[in-house]
């Protein structure tokens, strides 16, 4: 059902200047509809679901949310019935996301925003289960210790030699399983497109949560960090700069990249490139995530 991502080698002069090689991990081509880290976000979640038992699986998400998508996706494609609960007011007619959604069977409610912000008490989930019965719940953004099995799997049968690997970090499920998956001597960074100061603490906890749970090695994970410079604003939030960006790396480059995760991602790698900050002869491996829906 999936394709081994792919890895492709940019070549950029200012690469050539500074003596770095960028390769890319084609998690975006992994699937038409379950693309980029969110699969592997959902593997054992779903897999855990079944063992125990569980028909039906529900998660939450903006109205634009690839979890939604690939939560959706993933529900047809292994027969579990799905409930996407939706942030904010219903809008008509439905964006891509949601239609896709629908169309994968995946039942669709809405809960106004200050109730969202409560989704993960004991009271909202049980009004919850009133209304659908009994779910497997993923969580917003399908970040969890079991998502940290899976997203480890990202570095799994890559053969080639690199000294850095780079993700963007929305949630931060995705950098706990590079951390758990890439070797001691390798540099794990995740560029923050969210402003705060939370991620750090978030990816220590899930990689502490995972240990406990048997789901990852239980050892000291050294040798990563969260880079908060490049979120430009706040989740979602672009500027003409970061656009350019985009609009530029996709001519130059046969990757289409987005502004809220891959283009803020491939935007700090290259700024910390010409600010020397990566060794001379060094590989950095930046992985693709997805996000381009349409
Ligand atoms: C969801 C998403 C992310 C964020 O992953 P986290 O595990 O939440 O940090 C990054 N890139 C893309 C394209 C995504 O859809």
């Amino acid at each position: 059902m999936f394709t081994p991502a792919p890895i492709q080698e940019i070549k950029d002069e200012l690469l050539e200047k500074h003596q770095v090689r960028l390769l890319v991990k084609r998690e975006d081509l992994i699937h038409p509809l379950i693309k980029g880290n969110k699969w592997y976000k959902l593997k054992y979640n779903l897999e855990n679901a079944r063992k125990q038992g569980f028909t039906k699986i529900l998660t939450f998400g903006g109205a634009f949310s690839n979890h939604i998508y690939a939560t959706a996706s993933a529900g047809y494609l292994l027969g579990f019935q799905s409930i996407g609960i939706i942030r904010g007011e219903e809008h008509l007619p439905l964006n891509p996301v949601l239609s896709h959604a629908v169309s994968c069977g995946m039942e669709i409610s809405y809960l106004d925003r200050a109730t969202y912000r409560k989704k993960n008490e004991a009271q909202i989930i049980n009004h919850l289960k009133e209304k659908f019965g009994d779910f497997y719940l993923v969580p917003e953004g399908g970040t969890n210790p079991w998502a940290v099995k899976g997203t480890e799997e990202i570095l799994k049968n890559v053969d080639v030699a690199y000294n850095y690997v780079c993700c963007a970090c929305g949630t931060g499920g995705t950098l706990a399983g590079l951390v758990a998956g890439a070797s001691d001597d390798v540099q794990k960074i995740g560029f923050a497109v969210l402003k705060g100061d939370f991620l750090q603490k978030d990816v220590e906890n899930l990689l502490q949560e995972a240990i406990k749970q048997q789901l990852i090695v239980d050892k000291l994970y050294l040798n990563w960090h969260v880079n908060n410079d490049y979120h430009f604003g706040g989740y979602a939030k672009v500027t003409t700069v970061l656009q350019d960006f985009v609009k530029d790396f996709s001519q130059k480059y046969p990757i289409s990249i987005e502004p809220i995760y891959t283009g803020k991602l491939f935007y700090g790698i290259f700024d910390l490139i010409s600010k020397g900050f990566f060794q001379k002869n060094s590989t950095v491996l930046a992985i693709h995530s997805g996000g381009v829906y349409s």
